[in-house]
């Protein structure tokens, strides 16, 4: 038992070594990356299931490493809140998207209202309403253009009402992200000054022939009625998800059904540049 103890040990040791020379490693070449400008944002366009307009965006952040090539947000984001990289991170984030949204409007382009993630990590940073209030300072782009997406288990701790009203007071919407995974309670939602609830994907995903994952969906819509919230609904893939998600009362959408995330240039001439001829 001893022997076998001890090449266990030895086991573990080499895999946390090594995995924590290539987290360190990784980590080195994130701080480098944000500094060489290897941060690039997608956008994913955002549907009225009503009308099927093109409405806004999300703002999707990727690693473009010049040797690993792209590198997905579910692989550095974590990285990032474990080392407080999130935070140059986050403040790169939003100050890309209020550039491009200007620059954009510079161009006599309406891009809607464009939506990008905050982690929760971030958004209990003291700065972060005051360097949004700098940004839009900065940049002049109108409040009402932008949305932050924040996921329910940032929004747990008491200080977070005093937090989101500041966020309000900016004129910047509110949408709590991957809403039904975590633990928000309609007590919360009357507090909470939010537009919107995003459905997460996993529930639009079942939505054809779940009946529970029907049933929460139909719950949140309920809900968000009761509360005078819009529904968004993320991941939809299928012609039949949205059928049901329409008949269900969703009020906007977002997937690969009608479009990927792509870098802004793509974007740009596929959603905002309408061919009037
Ligand atoms: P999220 O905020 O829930 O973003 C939605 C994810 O679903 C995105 O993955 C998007 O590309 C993907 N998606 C959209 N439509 C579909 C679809 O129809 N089918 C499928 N299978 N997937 C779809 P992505 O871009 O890899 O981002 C993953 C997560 O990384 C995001 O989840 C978000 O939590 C985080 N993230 C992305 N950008 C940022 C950022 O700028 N800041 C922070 N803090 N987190 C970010
Ligand atoms: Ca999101
Ligand atoms: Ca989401
Ligand atoms: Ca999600």
């Amino acid at each position: 038992a001893k022997r076998r103890g001890r090449y266990t040990y030895a086991f573990y040791t080499q895999a946390l070594t090594e995995g924590s020379t290539r987290r360190l490693e990784l980590e080195q070449a994130l701080k480098e990356g944000i500094d060489r400008d290897e941060l690039v944002l997608f956008y994913q366009p955002v549907f009225d299931v009503e009308t099927g307009q093109c409405v806004g965006a999300e703002a999707l952040v990727r690693w473009e490493h010049p040797d690993r090539g792209m590198i997905s947000p579910g692989t550095f984001i974590p990285l990032a809140e474990d080392t407080g990289l999130i935070l140059p991170v986050g403040c790169w984030v939003m100050t890309e998207v209020a550039r491009q949204v200007r620059a954009w409007l510079d161009q006599g382009l309406d891009p809607g209202r464009v939506s990008f993630n905050v982690s929760s990590q971030q958004l209990h940073n003291a700065p972060f309403v005051d360097l949004l209030e700098e940004t839009l300072r900065s940049s002049g782009v109108p409040a009402g253009s932008l949305e932050v997406e924040l996921t329910e288990s940032g929004l747990m701790a008491e200080e977070t009402i005093g937090l989101l009203n500041r966020i309000r007071g900016t004129g910047v919407d509110i949408a709590i992200d991957d809403f039904g995974t975590g633990y928000s309670s309609l007590a919360y939602l009357r507090r909470f000054p939010v537009e919107k609830l995003k459905i997460d994907r996993g529930f639009v995903e079942g939505v054809e022939d779940s009946p529970e994952a029907r049933s929460i969906v139909e719950g949140v819509v309920a809900m968000a009625r009761a509360l005078g919230l819009r529904t968004q609904a993320e991941g939809v893939e299928t012609r039949e998800q949205l059928t049901v998600l329409s008949a269900l009362g969703a009020d906007l959408y977002q997937g690969f059904l009608r479009g990927r995330p792509v870098p802004a240039p793509i974007y740009e001439r596929q959603w905002l540049i309408t061919d009037t001829g």
